[in-house]
């Protein structure tokens, strides 16, 4: 793959210690991610925010770091970094490691293997069924991690919401697998988004297809709207999305990105209503 100069990067450094265990993963490390960007496009995705300054366009110009297995296994031989038992996570809030150039570059699957010799448990976010292709590689460590973000079962929903992401049922898959093969696994179901796919309906399939597939947790948590292109989405498509859902137009401020009132569902729920989702059946329109 030929690689436009300007998204050239190199890591100076291969793996970092966190004051505290992550709280996602319960890592104590986190190995340098090889992209910043993200080719799934999420468009609620936290890594658009501006205080992560991503430059060009978040899902096109990925950011890649060619040197990064080279630089984990600098770190891995010094053992600097490693002088206390914990997990290492791979990969960051601002991309997705297993994302599309992945396929060609395998820049990923080689900071795994460099991460081998630490002796340590290994864990991974991610939202693709590529993390299959590695399985091979966490076999190798004493305990590996899945972790796979499903917010929606419904396909035509995730299409919209993760436009570059494989499909719900191909993530569920990989849970199933993940479980075969020995490793820890669960969904992290986040961010759901008010109005859009929080209702109960939604996340009782989630949750349904979670334990079918034999995940061990699944962890909601809500959506954040920092300032950026993030926000922008949901304030645009608050004119699409909402208008057709009635009085929840101002759950998004364009002003102050923060959630200004209960969403529909919300407000159902409170009226001891149903929990249909108008704002979804919107936005699947
Ligand atoms: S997969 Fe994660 S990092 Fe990538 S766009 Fe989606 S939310 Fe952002």
């Amino acid at each position: 793959m030929q690689l436009d100069e300007t998204r050239r990067a190199l890591a100076k450094t291969g793996l970092a210690r966190a004051a505290l265990p992550d709280t996602f993963l319960v890592s104590l490390y986190r190995a340098t991610a090889p992209y910043r960007g993200c080719g799934h496009g999420c468009r609620y995705c936290d890594g658009r925010a501006e205080k992560y300054y991503v430059d060009g366009d978040f899902e096109r110009d990925i950011i890649v770091r060619e040197n990064v297995a080279e630089a984990v296994a600098r770190d891995v031989a010094d053992g600097v970094a490693l002088r206390e038992s914990g997990a290492v996570a791979l990969g960051s809030g601002v991309t997705d490691v297993y994302q599309p150039i992945e396929k060609e570059l395998g820049l990923t699957r080689k900071t795994i293997e460099a991460l081998v010799p630490t002796g340590l448990p290994i864990g991974v976010l991610t939202k693709s069924d590529l993390v299959l292709r590695d399985f091979d590689l966490f076999a190798k460590f004493p305990a590996a991690f899945v972790a796979v973000t499903i917010t929606t079962m419904d396909e035509r929903l995730a299409a919209l919401l993760e436009p570059g992401a494989p499909p719900p049922e191909a993530r569920i898959e990989v849970i199933r697998r993940a479980r075969a093969a020995g490793f820890h696994a669960g969904i992290m179901a986040m961010p759901m988004c008010p109005g859009i796919d929080d209702d109960e309906e939604s996340f009782a399939r989630v949750a349904e297809a979670a334990k079918e597939a034999g995940a061990e947790f699944v962890y909601p948590g809500g959506v954040t709207l920092r300032p950026g292109r993030q926000k922008d989405f949901f304030s645009r498509s608050s004119t699409a999305i909402f208008r057709t859902a009635g009085n929840c137009t101002t759950n998004y401020s364009a002003k102050t990105g923060r959630r200004e009132c209960r969403s529909s569902s919300d407000r159902r729920r409170a009226n001891g209503a149903g929990t249909g989702c108008s704002a979804r059946k919107a936005l699947s329109r």
